[in-house]
């Protein structure tokens, strides 16, 4: 077939985990899809706290055994308030068994993530994988044109924007976005230490944010330490030797002595909210429909939810004989993530601000909070099934047959 003209009922544009989850997920339906996607290693040492319905999702689609070995069960999540201010919030502790599970998830890192979805995306037959990039997106009124870097043109009745923070697809469509820089940084970086996590991944809350330890195989854990980017700058700077006392004076020695391994990133933290998160035959997954800070790891966990839910709705338009990439179809989409996407970037952003004010009327309400929460159990069971995916999520196909009946009617 010549690579020149393909049309497909799907593109997806952008392979990070967000857009090849999608890739497979729609391929797998049976709809003529295309990846298109650079074939590049993955970058940077974050990982993944994947939550209950995640890891479902990535069974369902015959990858998660391919996780297996570099993922650790998160069997309880402590909340430590270090803020050594005058009111603060007493120690909450989630655990798994509470709610009457094995693991809230597990905590995998980004690499081991995205060779498996690699792996498995590899092998679908009604997955085109083009290893380019994007470099003009048009949408047109039956399909999106797409030219790619090596100019081949693609054409696609539904585009996929799975193309993160500075997405070219989102631009095409005409899609405003909203972001706040956070003044924030996130340095990631992970530690071998000598003493067991036994699987509870721990959040200290600073002023500044939080610093969090997440358990990966072994006597190991991966760090997210949220600081002002000055104080990354500096950390970012020191030595291994020096960054290793000085995540293990952060930690109160909970893991006993810590040592850094080879490698760090830092990430500045914004919140970015499109103001559409479909328009003009594109749909969009991920950081490209969503950016929040990494507090209470929901950033991939909603970006795996778009792609179920994006899923199940062109599945359903297909077998009825509908354009995928139609107005009802994409109103459908946009129905189904509105409130998971609001409520969460919502509950992080306050959050996170709670944390950072110095309003000590702000401070009593987040310690009164934790404090409920830590001791009423009911709300405590709530909190925690709610941090696993939302109990309200709107199934797409029962919500796509209300609309049909809506328009039938
Ligand atoms: C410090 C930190 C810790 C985090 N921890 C967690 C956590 O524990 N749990 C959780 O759920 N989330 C977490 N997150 C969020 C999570 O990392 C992101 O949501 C996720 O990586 C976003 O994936 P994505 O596929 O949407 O975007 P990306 O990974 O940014 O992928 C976008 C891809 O598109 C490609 N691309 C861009 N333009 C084009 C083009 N024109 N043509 C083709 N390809 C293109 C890029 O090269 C890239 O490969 C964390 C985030 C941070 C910063």
């Amino acid at each position: 077939m010549n690579e020149a003209f393909m049309t497909f009922d799907a593109i997806v544009v952008g392979g990070g985990p967000a857009g090849l989850t999608a890739a497979i997920a729609l391929a797998e339906t049976g709809a003529k899809t295309a990846l298109l996607a650079r074939r590049a290693p993955y970058s940077d040492n974050r990982t993944t706290a994947l939550l209950g319905a995640s890891v479902d999702l990535l069974e369902r689609l015959d990858v998660w055994r391919r996780c297996l070995d570099g993922a650790a069960p998160l069997k309880v999540m402590r909340l430590v308030d270090d803020t050594g201010r005058l009111i603060r919030a007493p120690e909450v502790r989630f655990t798994s068994e509470e709610i009457g599970l094995d693991q809230f998830g597990y905590n995998v890192d980004n690499r081991t993530l995205v060779a498996a979805l690699e792996a498995r995306a590899a092998e679908l037959a009604a997955l085109t994988r083009v290893d380019d990039e994007a470099t003009t997106v048009v949408p047109e009124d039956n399909v999106v044109a797409i030219v790619t870097r090596r100019d081949k043109t693609l054409s696609g009745r539904l585009v996929i924007g799975s193309d993160g923070r500075q997405s070219l697809c989102r631009e095409a469509a005409g899609i405003e976005v909203r972001r706040r820089d956070l003044n924030q940084a996130a340095l990631t970086f992970n530690i071998g230490h000598s003493r067991p996590h036994r699987n509870i991944s721990t959040e200290f809350h600073t002023p500044h944010g939080p610093c969090v330890f997440v358990p990966l195989p072994g006597d190991r854990c991966s760090v997210v330490w949220v600081t002002a980017p000055n104080e990354a700058e500096r950390l970012m700077a020191l030595s291994d030797q020096e960054l290793s006392e000085a995540i293990e004076k952060q930690s109160h020695s909970i893991l006993g002595r810590t040592t850094v391994e080879p490698g760090r990133h830092k990430f500045p933290l914004a919140i970015e909210r499109p103001v559409q998160i479909a328009k003009n035959r594109i749909a969009f997954v991920g950081e490209s429909a969503h950016v929040v800070p990494p507090i209470g790891a929901q950033g991939l966990n909603m970006g795996l939810r778009d792609a179920a839910d994006l899923t199940d709705i062109v599945r359903d338009a297909l077998s009825l004989g509908e354009d995928p990439g139609s107005p009802q179809v994409l109103h459908r989409y946009a129905s189904a993530r509105r409130s998971d996407v609001a409520t969460r970037t919502f509950a992080i952003d306050l959050a996170n601000r709670s944390l950072l004010s110095n309003f000590l009327p702000v401070q009593t309400v987040r310690a009164a909070g934790l404090h409920l929460i830590g001791a009423i159990g009911p709300l405590r069971r709530l909190a925690m099934r709610e941090g696993l995916a939302p109990s309200w999520r709107a199934n797409p196909s029962a919500h796509q047959e209300d609309q049909l009946g809506g328009s039938r009617r």
